[in-house]
Parts: C-alpha cells; structure tokens; sequence
C-alpha cells in the first residue's frame, strides 16, 4: 500500500466521520425540538396550576403538566375536561385547547388538562412517518405520541400487568396512559400521571369528567361517546340531543372487565364522578392509510379511506375527507351537550354553564383557528 492510498483512506474517513456527526446533529436537534412547549392562551378567569398539586411525587418529572381552573361567580358543579392523553390524536386536545382559550364561566368550575399525557407530547411514534406539528391560522400544535416517550420510560415489557387488577396486555400499554388508572406510584411514569390525574378527580369532586380521543375509522368505537354505567343516563340524554340535531354518535356501555381505561376507573374509584370517554375519526391514525402528513391531520383526506367507505368497511360517514373542524366540532358541541344535561339528571346544585363556546356548524364553517386565540 502506498503512502498515497493512505492518506486518501484516512481522508475518506474523516469526511464520513464528520458527515455522520453532521447528520446525527442536525436528527438530535430536530428530535429535541419537540421538547419545547406548545404556546396556549387560556381565557380570562383560568388559574393556571400543575397537576403535581395533587400527586408531588410527580413534580419535576416529564409526568407534570398544566392543569387550569375557572371558577363561575354561582356555585355548581364541576367539570374536567381532559385532552391529550394520547397526543397523536390532535381533535381530543384541540377541543379541550378552545374551551381553556375561550370559556366564560358563570356558575360552577371548570377544569382543563390540555396535554394530559405530556411525555408523550415530547416524541412522535417511531417508523409511523408521522408529522411533528401541525398547523391551524398562526398557530402551531405538535403532532406527539400515542405512548410516553421511551426516554422516560424503558424499555415496554413483553406483557404489562396491570395494577391492581392484574389483567395482562401488551407490553407497549405500560407507555397507555389511558390502560393506567387507577396508578400507581410504584410503576412507571405513565401510571404515575394516570394517578395524578385520578387524585385530581377525586380531590376536586369533579361531577363529570371527559376523556377526548380520536380513533382510526376503521374501529368499531368511533363518532361514539363510552360511558361509565353511573354517566350512562346523562350520555343517552345527550346522544339524543345530539342525534336530533343531526350529529350522528354512538353510545357504548363502559365494558366492566377492562380495566385501566379513563371511563371505568375514573367512575369505579368514585362515589360520583360522571366518566364519559368520547372518539372521533381520524385517518391519520388508521392504518389503511397512505401517505401521513400534516394534510392528512388537517383534512382526513386519502383514497384508501375513500375506498374502504366505498366497500363499507368504515365506522364513520365518509365522503371524501374527515376534516379535524368536523372532529372538532363534534368534540366541543358533545361535551357541551353534556354539560346542559346537568341540572336535569343531576340537580341544581351540580349544574355547570360555560358560556362563549362556538356552535358545530359555526366551527364547520369557519374553522378551528377562527376559535383559537391568535398567536401572541
Ligand atoms: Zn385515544
């Protein structure tokens, strides 16, 4: 080998060497990007806390996250909105982002955790090929995880058992903050949050209590509201209301057996909690779905859903599109729907009004960001 041949060998290397520290630069700091907070705007009146108020143990780690209240000048009930337990699904934390940037309330309080699972705003779903962000007007929203970042919690088991019922599932679940209630401090981060949150719930008797989600179309329990048997009363009520509006929604018997979800164990570990989960459909988490980018997030648009609406293989209508204004605005029209059934399934004494939130078909019509607060 000639002195020549080395030097060009040694000299390939180095560039490699630098090209590949200039590539892993360049994915850690588009990676650590999604660290950063998304700006929210919460409307007049709203406190802003942190859910460790009600589980310190969780203070300072990735589990804490804002949690706002507003209290109307009437006493009343209590109601918790809470958005983004799984932050790939962007109509369940939108909807409870326009509630907390415009909500007036007069009697009663009202609770929003916008990010309920804020580990898992901080990463997006490996080999999904899936948008970081979003955008709606001037605003920008992260597009996170439906699991809790690995870099704070790893790795899954192969099974994840469930405390305290015991029931067995798939090792990724233990990363599900909706397969953590009611928690545990003894677990991960997830079921840490999952526990914060039930505290929350518990310490605030909170008298109804959402869950917002979004589900691929092709899933049985989609444009439905599952409620715990305590909330079933005040869910059909409402599911009449809606449906004599023409919002079409289905109404789903909290299964008793499967234990973890929002909507059981938030009612099981109650004396009085009303635990209503909703979903809406979303094509950008399904998995018949071609190309996913923030297109897709913004309009539920592809041909492959198209084709399976076509053979009726779907759950939602579907035309050509599913446009998160439409899975907004089922979110927002729902939970308000449920919120007016208070004083009559309940009583007085329980009622909540939340005034200066926009109607279906005004969100339909002129969008989310319309309804958003601009970007300061
Ligand atoms: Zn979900």
């Amino acid at each position: 080998m000639s002195d020549y041949k080395f030097k060009g060998n040694a000299l390939t290397a180095i560039l490699l060497l630098a090209l590949a520290g200039g590539i892993a630069y360049i994915t850690a700091q588009d990676f650590m990007s999604m660290w950063a907070e998304d700006k929210i705007y919460p409307a007049e009146g709203f406190a802003e806390h942190k859910l460790s108020e009600w589980e310190p143990a969780i203070a300072n780690t990735p589990a804490d996250t804002p949690v706002y209240i507003q209290e109307g000048s009437e006493p009343g009930g209590t109601v918790l909105i809470l958005g983004g337990t799984h932050p790939n699904e962007p109509a369940g934390f939108i909807s409870a982002i326009m509630y907390l940037e415009r909500a007036k309330v007069s009697k009663g309080r009202l609770i929003v955790i916008p990010f309920g699972n804020h580990s898992a705003f901080t990463h997006n779903s490996p080999q999904d090929a899936a948008p970081q962000r979003f955008h709606l007007g001037t605003r920008t929203f992260k597009f996170g995880s439906r699991a809790s970042n690995p870099i704070h919690q790893w790795p899954d088991p192969d099974i994840y058992v469930h405390y305290p019922s015991g029931q067995k599932l798939d090792g990724s679940s233990r990363a599900n903050l909706n397969r953590g209630y009611p928690g545990t401090l003894n677990e991960g981060l997830t079921q840490a949050a999952s526990l914060a949150i039930l505290e929350l719930i518990k310490k605030e008797n909170v008298t109804l209590a959402f869950d917002l989600h979004e589900a691929s179309p092709e899933y049985p329990v989609v444009n439905a509201m599952v409620a715990h048997e305590r909330a079933m009363e005040l869910a059909a009520t409402a599911v009449m209301e809606l449906e004599f509006n023409g919002i079409p929604m289905r109404l789903e018997p909290s299964p008793v057996n499967l234990r973890g979800l929002s909507h059981r164990e938030w009612g099981d570990s109650t004396e009085e909690t009303l635990a209503i989960l909703m979903e809406a459909g979303n094509p950008s988490q399904g998995r018949l779905r071609e190309r996913t980018d923030e297109a897709l997030v913004l309009t539920g648009r592809d041909k492959a859903y198209a084709r399976a609406s076509k053979l009726g293989r779907l759950f939602v209508p579907y035309e050509e599109d599913q446009p998160l204004e439409l899975r907004v605005a089922r979110h927002v029209t729902a939970v308000m729907t449920c919120i007016e059934q208070l004083e009559m399934v309940l009583d007085e004494s329980k009622a909540v009004t939340v005034e200066n939130i926009p109607g279906y078909e005004e969100i339909i019509a002129e969008g989310v960001a319309k309804f958003l607060a601009p970007e300061a």
